[in-house]
């Protein structure tokens, strides 16, 4: 059985690249029983996503990227006249 420690770092773990099975086991079958646990992973869930949300908020798209572009080009070509 693994301690609540060993599970909180698991699942911190998970959201950062694939667990083995063991391990992946090991904390469902952890979170299951454990309801301090539980929350816990699903409060990471939630930040994480949260943190996602930001950084995609920040990144520009593609689309804000290639009208930038264009708008530079435009200035550009004005100086050259
Ligand atoms: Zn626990």
């Amino acid at each position: 059985m693994r301690t609540c420690k060993e599970i909180s770092k698991l699942v911190s773990e998970s959201l950062d690249r694939e667990l083995p099975l063991r391990e992946r086991m090991a904390m469902r079958l952890h979170l299951m029983m454990c309801s301090l646990c539980r929350t816990y992973s699903h409060q990471m869930r939630q930040l994480r996503s949260v943190l996602k949300k930001a950084s995609d908020v920040e990144t520009p798209t593609e689309q804000t990227l290639s009208e930038e572009a264009r708008l530079r080009i435009k200035q550009a070509l004005k100086k050259e006249e």
